[in-house]
This record gives C-alpha cells, sequence and structure tokens, in this order.
C-alpha cells in the first residue's frame, strides 16, 4: 500500500497541501469509503450518486484519518488536506504516478465474461515466480482500478488488473492509467448490447484497452471471437508499432488451444499445445465447463509468455482459488442440487451454465430455471430464442422460464424439447409453486437470469424446500 508524506501525494496528483505544518503528515493507504477508514490513511471524498463524499470528511478525521484530498471549490477544508481541482482525477494522477514510481509492470484484462476467473489464473500462475498483486473482487472500474494500484505493495514487479466497462471510452481511460504491457480480451459476449448497440461495437469497445498498451506490448486474445479479429484490421485500432498478438481459444486454429478435454463431475481435466509444441503436460482445472478452460487456456497463454514452467502452471492451475465463484453450488435441504448463477445473465454467459448443467452426472432429472436477460436492446428476443434453441431434451430434462422475453427461449427449445417438460410463467409464486411440485431429492436445477429479475428467491426457497 502506499506510504508517502502529504507533500509527496500533492506533488504526485498535482495538488497543494493546505497548511506548510501538514506537508509531512504521514500517509498509510488511500480510502474513498468513510466507513472502512485506517488510522494513518488519506480520505478520498468522491461524488456519488446519492452522497458526495465531501460531507463525510470531518467524521473521517475524527475517525482517524490522517488527511484528505478536498476539491477547490467545496469551502474550507476540515483539517489537514492536499486540494485539487476534482478529487477523482487527482485519485486517477496518484495511482498512476504511484505506479510509475514502483515500476511495476500491469497486465490489463477486459472481455464481456470471464475476466475475474481468468484474473484469477494469472495471478495465481504468475504467482509461482513473480511478486504479483491483483484486482481484489471485482474492483474494475475508474475508481477501483486505482484504488487497485494504491493499495499494491512497493516491491509488485506484476499487477494483474480487472477492466471493466459499460460503454465506450471506459476501457481506454482505464488502459492510459495503467499502461499494460500485456493486454487480455477473454471473450466478446452480449453484455451492454443496449447501451454500444452491436456485438462489434463491443469488440470495438474492449479493443480500446490497446490505447494505453506499452510500445511493443503483446495483446492476448480469443481467437475464436471473428469480430476480434475483424475490428483488428480496421486501421484505426492498432498501434503505429507492430502489435504482437497471442490467440487462445478451443478451435486449433489458435496459438493455444486444447488438444484434449476430459470431463468429470469434480474436476477438468486437458492438455493444452503450443506452435505444434508438445502437450504432454496433463492441466486439472477444479472449475466447471468448457468456457472455463477457455478461461485456463488464457491464463495459460500468459504464464507461458512470462516463462512460468509447465509444471508450474499446472500445480497453479490445480490449487486455484477463485473470487467468489459465480456458478455457485447450493444443496437444498431436500438434497436437491442448486446450480445459483442469479447474478447476472447474457446469452454467452447463460449458453456456458447450460453447458454446465448437461455435463452433470447421476442426477434424477437436469432442470433449467431460465429468466430474462436484460438490456440486450433490439434483438432481445432473438438472443432469447437462440437460448432456448441450445437446450436439447437428452440434456435437460425440464425447463422453465420466468418472465416476458423468456417466452422466447421457451419457444425456442420447444423445436427440440417436448411441450410437456416446458413450463413458462410471469408470475414468480406460479413458478415457484410448480417447480417445487415436481422436484425430488437427487435433482439438480440450475437457476440463471440477469439480476433485475431477482431469481435468489427461488433460489432461497429451494434451499429451504423439503
Ligand atoms: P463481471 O463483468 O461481473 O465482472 P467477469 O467478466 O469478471 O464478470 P466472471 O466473474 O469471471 O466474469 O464470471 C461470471 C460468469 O460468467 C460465470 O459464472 C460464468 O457463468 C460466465 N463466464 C465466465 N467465463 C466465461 C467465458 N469464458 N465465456 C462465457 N461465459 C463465461
Ligand atoms: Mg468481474
Amino acid at each position: 500500500m502506499i506510504i508517502r508524506t502529504l507533500s509527496q501525494i500533492a506533488a504526485m496528483c498535482g495538488g497543494a497541501v493546505t497548511d506548510p505544518s501538514a506537508e509531512s503528515i504521514k500517509i498509510e493507504g488511500i480510502l474513498t469509503d468513510s466507513r472502512k477508514i485506517q488510522p494513518g490513511c488519506l480520505f478520498v471524498p468522491l461524488a456519488g450518486e446519492r452522497f458526495d463524499g465531501h460531507v463525510f470528511a470531518a467524521d473521517c478525521l475524527a475517525a482517524g484519518a490522517s488527511a484528505v484530498l478536498w476539491a477547490k471549490d467545496k469551502g474550507e477544508a476540515p483539517g489537514p488536506a492536499v486540494l485539487v481541482e476534482d478529487t477523482l482525477l487527482a485519485l486517477q494522477q496518484l495511482a498512476k504516478s504511484y505506479l510509475n514510481q514502483c515500476g511495476t509492470r500491469v497486465i490489463g484484462i477486459t472481455g464481456s465474461n470471464g475476466k475475474t476467473t481468468t484474473k484469477d489464473l494469472v495471478f495465481t500462475l504468475l504467482a509461482t515466480t513473480f511478486n504479483v498483486h491483483k484486482t481484489s473482487g471485482n474492483f474494475n472500474n475508474h475508481i477501483g482500478l486505482p484504488l487497485t494500484l494504491l493499495s499494491m505493495p512497493e516491491s509488485t514487479e506484476i499487477a494483474v488488473l480487472e477492466m471493466g466497462m459499460s460503454g465506450r471510452r471506459e476501457i481506454e481511460l482505464l488502459s492510459k492509467l495503467a499502461e499494460p504491457e500485456t493486454a487480455l480480451i477473454t471473450n466478446i459476449g452480449e453484455s451492454h448490447l443496449l447501451q454500444l448497440g452491436s456485438r462489434k461495437e463491443i469488440a470495438r469497445a474492449k479493443l480500446e484497452i490497446l490505447s494505453g498498451l506499452k510500445s511493443g506490448g503483446l495483446l492476448v486474445f480469443n481467437g475464436d471471437e471473428p469480430l476480434l479479429h475483424e475490428v483488428l484490421k480496421e486501421k484505426d485500432t492498432l498501434k503505429p508499432e507492430e502489435l504482437k498478438t497471442l490467440t487462445f481459444g478451443l478451435k486449433d486454429g489458435n496459438d493455444v488451444y486444447p488438444t484434449m478435454i476430459q470431463y468429470t463431475e469434480s474436476k477438468t481435466a486437458f492438455t493444452s499445445s503450443q506452435d505444434h509444441a508438445s502437450d504432454k503436460q496433463v492441466f486439472e482445472l477444479h472449475l466447471p465447463g468448457e468456457h472455463n478452460v477457455v478461461n485456463a487456456l488464457a491464463a495459460i497463454s500468459i504464464a507461458r509468455h512470462y516463462g512460468v514452467a509447465e509444471q508450474e502452471i499446472a500445480a497453479g492451475l490445480k490449487q486455484a482459488e477463485f473470487t467468489g465463484m459465480r456458478i455457485e453450488t447450493v444443496i437444498g435441504s431436500s438434497g436437491i442440487t442448486i446450480l445459483n448463477d442469479a447474478y447476472n445473465a447474457s446469452p454467452t454467459s447463460v449458453k456456458a451454465a447450460i453447458g454446465v448443467l448437461e455435463k452433470k452426472q447421476g442426477y434424477r432429472k437436469k432442470i433449467a430455471v431460465l429468466g430474462d436477460m436484460l438490456e440486450l436492446g433490439p434483438e432481445e428476443k432473438e438472443y432469447h430464442l437462440e437460448v432456448g434453441r441450445c437446450l436439447h431434451p437428452d440434456k435437460v430434462d425440464l425447463l422453465f422460464t420466468y418472465g416476458k422475453l423468456s417466452d422466447k427461449i421457451a419457444e425456442g427449445a420447444a423445436e427440440t424439447m417436448k411441450h410437456d417438460t416446458i413450463f413458462a410463467y410471469h408470475d414468480k409464486s406460479e413458478l415457484i409453486e410448480s417447480l417445487v411440485s415436481v422436484l425430488h431429492g437427487n435433482d439438480v436445477v440450475l437457476v440463471k437470469a440477469s439480476r433485475g429479475m431477482k431469481l435468489e428467491e427461488v433460489v432461497d426457497v429451494l434451499k429451504g424446500s423439503t
């Protein structure tokens, strides 16, 4: 974590210390959340949707903060302060200066799905060989990323940073701030389609990660996504210097691809080739689904690039720890297995989750409970239909849908599944009643929808259902 005097902080973020007697105050750490103040920290008040953090500054000082950052137009600071024009910009500038002073190299990770999983994997693999720091949890935006940098130890050799977005120019900002030497794009899905208009625009937005890429840097991307190849060819996306690229994916035209994949209930085993090199090393991953093999391949590409030995990679993958797995397996009180992924949903992640359900073995019935995927834009119905079409009667026994858009999932599924195995609801209580009435102890139930559909209410009932 950053440790500097207040005058050094001021110099780093282009501000001025209010009072000369405060210049030598020692700052240990930066915080923006007034509820988490630690003694000795610098409190950075930010303007939120409901509150302006400046109103909490006096309380933070009373709680032990050594000083505050203070916007010039907010009147007089309540104590030792660094005056700046804009506290958010100053926070970002401070993080950039700290990063440069530490001389830390950066790997930036963006993409529609799998950023956090891949970030955790890359971190684990590089930690076998380097002094690494990573984004904690999902701190991946214009505030979380600077805070991640400011929390890293000064001796950090490589920072593995997740970069999230909801619209254009956001990845550009993060990339220019952190100037990665390696940029990774996990995939292009459909999240934020409403804001961006098309998947191609999403690809362009993710490729903004090139705007801050260090000269001579490396772009590692999902080669199975044609749009990434296509947009990369657009002149204005490319940096003038020759860009080095490395692709990963399931198809064998990629630089890194699997030569064998074997799924079992508890783990996935696979081998991976690169440059036609030997693929004797078997990698084991305790994460479900094909999509996680893709995430692992992305991490393997990076680890190999950084010279991590194959055995180290295998050991790292085997014991990798994850930040709050999204598909959470819960056993309900009557023994039902619930695959809880009610956190969010886009067509890509729903298809990935269905893939996980399909591979489950030894259950009486495999049941999918799918709700609306929100914010998909004008083609939302088509996307729902498409999800329905990936459900096959030999892989999924029963389908319950919830929400108006999900009628289209039911419609798509009806192309192959029998009508008496599909149940479509607009009322959650009716859905729950109907679902509970067919459940038996040895069933597995996937629950997935956009967060706005609140399907966790279904999960809560299943957890307690008898
Ligand atoms: P967020 O945008 O919320 O930060 P993220 O990109 O960090 O998400 P993860 O948290 O790693 O993604 O995974 C979220 C969910 O996305 C997973 O539970 C899984 O359902 C799905 N997912 C993960 N990786 C992939 C992938 N490579 N392809 C498709 N879906 C994926
Ligand atoms: Mg994430």
